[in-house]
Parts: structure tokens; sequence; C-alpha cells
């Protein structure tokens, strides 16, 4: 009995000490010969197949793969077991059913781009950075998943979307959660379209200083502002939406793993997904890299198609290109290798991306603007829009209920803000296509407008405050 207990005692210890120290993982074969050159005790190579290869390594070889290669993410992905590697390497993704995607919500997201808030991706980003470090193993990597879950509910309360619940999803090989949001379909809620980015960030320099401004807080803004924006102008999808905020990824894509494996053990019928992780560093000449490798090409395409509609010039113009990046070079490869559709636009070509990246100088600074994370911003609502469809609920009051008031009266709008508690800086009509027709500056509480150049029928006036925050209501023309 004795002799079982310390050999017990003894096992536990050696297993605990693995799990921190030692793990099994995948990576490009290329890397894992180098590695196995430079530094042999530190990573052995169990099985090679293809252009891949699975390891069992230390956290120094994963360091070290960092230094070698030109590498955004870990490089490598993460396996619980050997069995799990092994299966990896043979394991050819599912071939599933592709639902067509097609551009036809103009309306909508004429409405859309005119309500995203760059300044509301800055104060997120520079929220984020604040905690310091969001290492998955940190208190404070923890903290910043229970603060985004909460943030996400009170967005979801403002703009009184019952149809939206947050969760976080606990991982079995970290500590740290992700957080999920999904917005109920209200016609086909068992098709899900998902964006995500991750909230964890690392530091070469020790884990205790890992700002991640760039990467990744700009990625999470992004998906935050890109939500945000399709509640204010009230769109219900039809398919359900999921935005997620990924634990780990920084140790070999952790969380998104563990959470498209269930996804795809259960059968969840995932339309789309698109990764945002990284998107306010303006390293080149044009603003969107979409990542070919570990990437869905047709979805590459669709995403492509969408900025030559929406983006291609005028306010909102956005230009592209494409560029590679690498081996678990972030979480669209989890989507990827479960057989899901799954796209990575990225904020520069791979080569010209923010250097600062995984060192205590990711900071916000570095940029010093979010207008490169606004043009994400955009092209993540477009694609909920397109690929979830759905309705916006004209007329919606989004918040400050009762204290705004418009009419139509003849050939004048007849306006009051006098009872609102925000100050209203601009009143906007828009028609029922979803197009602005008017705006005009609120000098005075009250006032009128002359709307004898619109036509008659229905209209919406959305009363904009200098934060950003509106109240819209409907009026009609005789
Ligand atoms: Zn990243």
């Amino acid at each position: 009995m004795r002799i079982l207990l310390i050999f017990l005692t003894f096992f536990t210890i050696n297993s605990v000490a693995q799990q921190q120290d030692r793990f099994y993982a995948t990576m490009n074969i290329v890397d894992a010969n180098a590695l196995k050159i430079d530094i042999p005790e530190e990573i052995d190579i169990i099985s090679t197949q293809g252009n891949e290869a699975a390891v069992y390594m230390s956290t120094e070889a994963a360091h070290k793969l960092h230094d070698r290669i030109l590498v955004h993410g870990p490089g490598y992905i993460f396996k619980a077991s050997e069995a799990e590697a092994m299966k990896a390497l043979v394991e050819k993704p599912t071939v599933r059913t592709r639902m067509p995607l097609t551009i036809t919500e103009d309306a909508t997201v004429a409405q859309v781009l005119e309500v995203i808030n760059t300044q509301n991706i800055e104060d997120h980003i520079l929220e984020l950075e604040d905690y310091g470090t969001r290492f998955h193993t940190t208190a404070t990597g923890t903290q910043a998943a229970e603060d985004l879950k909460t943030k996400w509910e009170a967005m979801a309360a403002l703009y009184n979307r019952s149809d939206v619940s947050v969760r976080l999803f606990n991982h079995s090989s970290t500590n740290m959660p992700s957080v999920i949001m999904t917005i109920e379909g209200s016609e086909l809620p068992d098709e899900y379209v998902i964006v995500g980015g991750h909230l964890d960030s690392t530091s070469s320099q020790g884990n205790n200083d890992a700002p991640g401004a760039d990467d990744d807080a700009s990625g999470i803004a992004t998906i935050t502002e890109a939500t945000r924006a399709l509640f204010e102008i009230g769109f219900v999808p039809k398919r359900t939406i999921e935005v997620m905020a990924y634990a780990a990824e920084e140790v070999g894509l952790v969380g998104s793993a563990e959470i498209a494996d269930e996804y795809s053990d259960t059968n969840v019928n995932v339309v789309a997904v698109t990764q945002f992780d990284m998107t306010n560093f303006n390293g080149s000449a044009n603003d969107i890299y979409f990542i070919t490798d570990f990437t869905d090409s047709t979805l590459n395409s669709y995403l492509m198609d969408l900025l030559d509609h929406y983006n291609a010039s005028g306010d909102h113009a956005i230009t592209y290109s494409t560029s590679l990046c690498n081996y678990g070079c972030s979480d669209h490869a989890s989507w990827t290798n479960e057989g899901f559709m799954a796209s990575f636009p990225f904020e520069a070509s791979f080569a010209q991306r923010n250097g600062n990246i995984h060192t205590p100088n990711d900071t916000y600074t570095v940029s010093g603007t979010a207008d490169h994370a606004t043009k994400f911003t955009k092209l993540c609502a477009e694609f909920l829009i397109e690929t979830a469809k759905g309705e916006t609920v004209l007329g919606i009051t989004t918040i400050d209920e009762n204290s705004v008031f418009a009419v139509i009266d003849g050939n004048i709008l007849r306006y009051d803000a006098s009872a609102a508690s925000v100050y209203y800086k601009s009143i906007q009509v828009y028609d029922v296509t979803g197009k602005k027709v008017a705006e005009h500056a609120i000098n005075e509480k009250q006032g009128t407008i002359d709307v004898s150049r619109l036509s008659s029928g229905v209209y919406v006036a959305n009363f904009v405050s200098n934060s950003g925050a509106t109240a819209a209501m409907k009026l009609s023309k005789k």
C-alpha cells in the first residue's frame, strides 16, 4: 500500500510537471526538423505526414519557434495527448454541405456603415491594454474574460436585445475561459455564422507585461463594435450569429480548437467563420490582406466580393490584397481543421505586420488611431449582415425611449429633444431602404426641418449624440 502511494505520488507530480513544461503539438515539418537540429533535447518528433509533424516539445522549444521563424501566432497547434496529435496528422476534415453566399443587403449595409464608431474601437483597445497582461494563466486574463462577458451583456441590454445571450466557455487545457455572444437567428437558428478574435496576449519578455493592443485587443474591439452597430440599426439576423473571444490562442490555439472540436462533434451547422486577429496596424500599401493558407478560398473570394461591392470608392473605400501567414498562425486554423469555411483578413502583408507584437511595446500608441481597425469593423459588419441575412427593425427605439419626439407635418419635420437626458447633436432621416435622405444639426433642442423634397412614405428619424448613442423613431409623410 505504502509503495503504491509513493508510486501514485510520483506519477501525479511527474504528470503535472509534464503538463507545465512538455506537451504534444503539431507543426510544420520544416520547423520541427530545424528545432530538432537546434535544440534536440527540447523536442521529439513522434511522427510525420505530408508537411506536418506530431511532436512532444518543451515550452523552451515553443519560445525558440517564435524566435527562429517569422511567426504571428504560436506556430504550432497544442494537442492534449499523443493520441490527439497522431489523430490530427491522419484525419482529414469532414467535407460539409456549403451554403451559397450572396450579396443582397445594400440598404442594411448602407445603414450600418454610417453608425460604426471609431472612438468605441479606440476605447475598447485601451480598456484591454490596461489589464497589463491577458496571458492565459494570469488572473487578469481570466478577469478580462469575465469583464468582456459583462460588457457584451450590458451592450445587449442597452439595445433591448432579448435574442442575445453571453456565456463563458470553459476549457480543459487552460483555466482561462473563452467568451461567446449568441444572437439567435429568427428563421434559421440552427445555422451559425461566426466572427472571432483572441482575448489572451503574450510577451517574449515575461508574460506579466503583455499589453497586446494590436494582438489582439484590436480584433476583440473590431468584432464588438461591428456587433454594437448591428444592434444600433436594429438588425435581427435570420441565421444565428456568434461572436467569440477565444482564450489561450497564443499557446497553440487552445481555446478555439476546443470550441471548433465541440461544434464539430455535436454537428453544429457552421456556415462561415471569419477571424479578426491584428486589425489596427497600417503597415502596407493596401488596407486588408486576406490570408490564403489554412483558409477557405471560396470564402476569401466572397469577402473580396463584399469589398468590391460596398467599399470600392467613397467614404468607405477599402483596398485589399492577399498574403500568406503560417502554420497555426491564428484561430481560423482551428475551424479549417474541423472542415468549416474560415477566412482571416489581416492588417498588412504578413512581412509588414506590426513588429511590436509579443512584446511590452504592443500598445495603442504604435497605431495612434483606430482608423485601420474601423475598416475591418466595416468588413465584419458586412460579412455578418450578408451571411446571416435578416431584417432591420425600422423605427426601433434604442435608448432614451420617451424623451425624443419627431413628426412630419406637411412639408415640415418637427422635433423635440428637450426632455432627453443626453445631448443630441443631429437628426438623420433615413428612407425605408436605409438610405440617408436628410441630416440636420440640432442647435436648439426643439426645431423644424424642411422636408418638402421628400416624397410621401415612411421614414426613420435618428437622433445622434456626441458619444454615438442614438434614439430612432418611425415617421410617415402624407
Ligand atoms: Zn494574435
